[in-house]
């Protein structure tokens, strides 16, 4: 292919993914204004993490020129390689970005999403994640923990909840969830619970998805209400972020509906 034919191609792929993200940013603030009226409040604000997993640098690249800055990946290996990918690409003419924490203007966020081996744990450190969203168990956060007061780092952290009671699902359950993040709360220093995250249930059922949804939210603020520095409630993905925003998420994780292109 020559660079000509390249060029338009990257400029297709960059105005395709441009106008996927200013489509579903307009689907998050449409819930988000009626989850304000229907709750009667006002300021709340839905962070949109675009979920990467399945797709490669140049589509992430073209995100990010879009404006997208928080990035969510399932697996160790594969947040390392994107990360310095995605670093050496946007270094790269014709963009010459940095992405280095000593640049502020640019700045990017890698969230970890998926289920966290403990073998892992030393990997993921080492990449400065700024959200893992996956506490599946006790032993899990009590690890990290010790690993992060090895390092001197506070690692801020989500509650993974399985909240449809899936088995094919991770998480703790709704009847656990409260004990174990006061257990964790109560034995750690370093790792920073901050909230829940959940994976609505997976059905054509929207009422049983909805439900999943209104049953986390309910724990979260009985966490609130225990806890001032709990803040984020991550549900909702590409097919029931709508949904999640009514029961009130303030943190969506969304893949396949941002690169349809
Ligand atoms: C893949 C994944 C997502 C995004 O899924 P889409 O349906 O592609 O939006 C969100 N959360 C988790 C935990 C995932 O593994």
């Amino acid at each position: 292919m020559d660079k000509h034919t390249q060029n338009t191609q990257e400029r297709a792929r960059q105005t395709r993914i441009a106008s996927d993200l200013a489509l579903i940013t307009r689907q998050i603030d449409a819930a988000t204004e009626r989850y304000q009226a229907k709750a009667g409040i006002t300021g709340h604000k839905v962070t949109l993490v675009a979920v990467s997993k399945y797709q490669d640098v140049e589509s992430m690249c073209a995100l990010y020129l879009a404006g997208q800055r928080a990035f969510g990946e399932n697996r160790v290996q594969d947040l390392r390689q994107k990360a310095s990918e995605l670093e050496r690409l946007l270094a790269q003419p014709p963009y010459q970005v940095t992405l280095k924490p000593q640049a502020p203007q640019t700045p990017i966020e890698w969230h970890f999403i998926g289920t966290l081996q403990r073998n892992k744990i030393n990997h993921l450190l080492a990449l400065s994640p700024t959200l893992i969203h996956s506490i599946d168990s006790i032993e899990l956060a009590l690890s990290l923990d010790e690993r992060c007061k090895a390092q001197g780092r506070i690692q801020p952290a989500l509650l993974q909840v399985n909240a449809a009671n899936e088995p094919s699902k991770h998480g703790f359950s709704l009847e656990s969830t409260c004990d174990a993040f006061a257990h964790i709360r109560a034995r750690t220093s370093h790792l920073h619970l901050q909230g829940l995250m959940t994976i609505g249930a997976h059905t054509q059922d929207i009422s049983a998805v909805v439900e999943s949804f209104a049953r986390t939210k309910a724990l979260y603020d009985t966490l609130r209400a225990a806890y001032s520095d709990v803040e984020t409630l991550s549900m909702g993905m590409s097919g029931d972020f709508m949904h999640a925003i009514m029961q009130g998420a303030n943190m969506v994780r969304i893949g396949s509906a941002l690169f349809k292109g």
